[in-house]
């Protein structure tokens, strides 16, 4: 078996009011921008929260596609890529300020209903795309003690399931400690595919090694 379930936004987090009357899109779900899309176009304003790669690139695309609407950031986070170099993020805030970006750093969400209300001020919006880091998408796995505290999938340097020789976990919801992206599930599902055979043969298997890559290629 090879567990491949990805990874998946906790929009609890954000602490969505019942009578909530913003759209917000799940920033990682493309039905969610399928679904909403007519709403994308009409929104006055659109709030991105998040400023990893994910809320970065979303909201970049989004101020180049719409530049008249409004469009604020919210994050957490100090700084925008902040698992990159700070040379980044002074690009990217510099960028974002040039195109009129409201931008709110060091700020946490508290909850979503007729506005944001965050951690300094309240702020307007007519759409939210949340972009709030992933989660491993495990909670279907109820093999025990294969799951760390985090959720990931516990894996061995050959991608095999910590106590399992026939189990597999590759891509966002292994515990491999990388940047979670899709050129590095193309790369588990090579090594999976070899190590399968290996297996059945009793070949020496083949070892996964990280390898920092860029996430655009
Ligand atoms: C907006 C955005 C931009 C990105 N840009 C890049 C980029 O430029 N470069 C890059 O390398 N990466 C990028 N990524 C990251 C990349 O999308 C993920 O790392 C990659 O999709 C992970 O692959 P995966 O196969 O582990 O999981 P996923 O692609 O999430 O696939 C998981 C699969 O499991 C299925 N599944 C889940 N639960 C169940 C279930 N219970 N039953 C049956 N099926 C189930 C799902 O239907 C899905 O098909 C981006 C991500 C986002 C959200």
């Amino acid at each position: 078996m090879v567990i491949g379930t990805g990874s998946i936004y906790d929009m609890n987090s954000l602490n969505i009011k019942k009578d909530c009357k913003l759209t917000v899109i799940s920033g990682i779900s493309i039905d969610s921008y399928v679904e909403n899309q007519s709403k994308i176009i009409d929104a006055e304003k659109i709030v991105v929260i998040g400023s990893g790669p994910i809320g970065v690139e979303v909201l970049g695309a989004l101020v180049g596609k719409y530049p008249d609407k409004k469009f604020a950031t919210i994050s957490l986070h100090d700084k925008y890529l902040h698992r990159a170099c700070p040379a980044a993020h002074e690009f990217i805030i510099k960028h974002f300020e040039k195109l009129n970006v409201d931008i709110h750093l060091n700020t946490k969400v508290k909850e979503i209903g007729k506005t944001i209300k965050t951690s300094k001020n309240d702020i307007e919006a007519d759409l939210v795309v949340a972009c709030i880091g992933f989660q491993p998408n495990s909670k279907l796995i109820k093999i025990p003690g294969v799951l760390d505290e985090q959720g990931y999938v516990k894996v061995n340097k050959f991608l095999q399931v910590e106590g399992y020789e026939n189990i597999f976990a590759i891509g966002d919801v292994s515990n491999i400690n990388e940047e979670k992206l899709a050129q590095n599930s193309e790369k588990h599902a090579g090594i999976v595919l070899q190590n399968i055979s290996k297996v059945i043969t009793g070949e020496k298997l083949i070892e996964y090694i990280t390898a920092s890559r860029p996430m655009v290629r």
